[in-house]
């Protein structure tokens, strides 16, 4: 099976993307807003209405440390629409979040939600905290608090949180344990990404990466590139990463680079990508992999192969990096990984991007399909979850890929314009209120 997301990995080297300048998420998030707006000729007054968070909340989280003193944590929750139905979106921890990532990232739930057309709308939150140096009471105590903290803006009819980065199933039972006694009474709804056991979803943990396989297989069959055979790189080795890796190694593709925080292994006739999870389960990290040959993260970008998934953090392939990229599908399960000045260098290259919206979106997906279960009180088989899955993405990677051909726009824009496209009809028939 696929590898569980280790919360904590262990320290190893620090590795910083090698980012020649950070490029604001948010400002990236309404770049390319307004480029598939125009390409739409949305109406001002209706880019006035969608473009911006409809809240935005930002809380004290005072947590007791292990040490017995308080320590304050700075913590966010953006609702960007409810156009379309209930806001959506993760919970991020790492020490790099802020106000305006989670922003960014709320925005890009929106219209995420929409491109794969499920009814709800975007969200996204976050705390600065540094997980891997906590420990799990520290974590939990920071998860109950900050639940409370954002306790009036979420529930399963408004705002349903899922795992994101450094946070995973037990920290959505934190929060559904939380919200639930304060209500007083089990609401398994409020959050998705759960424990099975308290009405999670059978293949949600492995929803993204299923969906960004599905996503590759779709491209690698409109470029007429066999995926057997195929090179595969993989940056970020977490929850989306393992699985994405582990899907394409099991269908005979070569994946011969993985990074994660603190190492990147290599391989050019191919990692054991099985004994890999196995090992990063067991130690936290995949450096020292046996089979494999440490190198530095610039390189492991710059791997001449097929496909290569970044699947970390934003702003990981820019314009330092970008012409140094040798692959012939990026396929972007992290969010944001690609810079605008990086999307035009790859255009030039000719380079094939699967957009983060579309690419990643197997996981609020089969986030829906937990919704849904947990509305009915009925839950579905695997395979259900799984057919169900693969029938939304390729049929979203085929809208957007008639978008981009008709239009003849990057991948990205079309996929915004999809996803914008439909928010924007939406807001059209809803009216302004009052
Ligand atoms: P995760 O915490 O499970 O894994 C993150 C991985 O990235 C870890 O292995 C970490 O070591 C690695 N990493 C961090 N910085 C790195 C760097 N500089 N170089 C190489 N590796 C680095 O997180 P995740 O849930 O897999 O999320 C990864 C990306 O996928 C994020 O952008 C997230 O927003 C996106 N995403 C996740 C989901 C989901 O359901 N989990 C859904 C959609 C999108």
């Amino acid at each position: 099976m696929v590898a569980k997301r280790t919360s904590r990995e262990s320290e190893g080297k620090k590795m910083m993307p090698a980012t020649a300048v950070q490029d604001n998420a948010y400002d990236v998030a309404l770049t390319n807003f307004d480029t598939a707006a125009d390409a739409l000729e949305l109406s001002p007054d209706t880019r006035e209405m969608i473009k911006y968070p409809e809240r935005v909340l930002t809380v004290s989280v005072p947590v007791r440390m292990d040490n017995g003193h308080i320590h304050r944590f700075e913590a966010y929750r953006v609702q960007h629409s409810s156009v379309r139905g209930p806001a959506k979106g993760g919970i991020r921890y790492h020490p790099q979040v802020t106000l305006d990532e989670v922003k960014a990232l709320a925005t890009w739930m929106t219209w995420k939600c929409a491109v794969v057309n499920i009814p709800f709308g975007g969200a996204k939150g976050g705390i600065t905290c540094d997980p891997k140096h906590m420990s799990n009471g520290e974590l939990e105590r920071m998860t109950r608090r900050y639940t409370s903290a954002i306790l009036p803006l979420i529930g399963p009819e408004q705002d349903i949180p899922a795992p994101d980065v450094y946070t995973n199933s037990q920290t959505m039972a934190w929060i559904m344990d939380t919200y639930s006694m304060t209500k007083g009474y089990p609401i398994p709804g409020v959050v998705t990404g759960k424990p099975i056991s308290l009405g999670g979803s059978l293949g949600r943990n492995e929803a993204t990466g299923r969906g960004v396989f599905y996503t590759v297989l779709s491209a690698c069959e409109h470029l007429g590139l066999p995926l057997q055979g195929s090179r595969v790189v993989v940056q970020g080795f977490g929850n989306a990463g393992s699985v994405a890796a582990q899907l394409l190694y099991e269908s005979g593709a070569i994946v011969i680079g993985v990074s994660d925080s603190s190492a990147c292994v290599y391989n050019p006739k191919g990692l054991n990508i099985r004994e890999l999870i196995h090992m990063k389960t067991l130690t936290g990290h995949v450096g020292e992999f046996p089979e494999g040959e440490a190198i530095e993260p610039g390189e492991l970008l710059a791997l001449r192969c097929e496909v290569l998934v970044p699947a970390a953090l934003e702003n990981a392939i820019h314009a330092g990096n970008a012409a140094n990229v040798n692959a012939r599908i990026v396929a972007e399960a992290a969010n944001g990984p690609v810079t605008p000045a990086a999307d035009r260098i790859l255009e030039s290259k000719d380079v094939f991007v699967i957009p983060d919206i579309l690419c990643n979106a197997g996981g609020v997906t089969v986030s829906y399909f937990e919704w849904v279960q947990d509305e009915q009180h009925l839950f579905w088989e695997a395979q259900d979850v799984y057919s169900r899955l693969e029938r939304v993405m390729k049929t979203s990677f085929r809208d957007v890929l008639r978008i981009h051909q008709d239009r003849n726009v990057p991948m990205r824009i079309a996929a915004n314009m999809l996803g914008i496209g439909r928010v924007a009809e939406a807001v059209q028939i809803r009216g302004i209120y009052p």
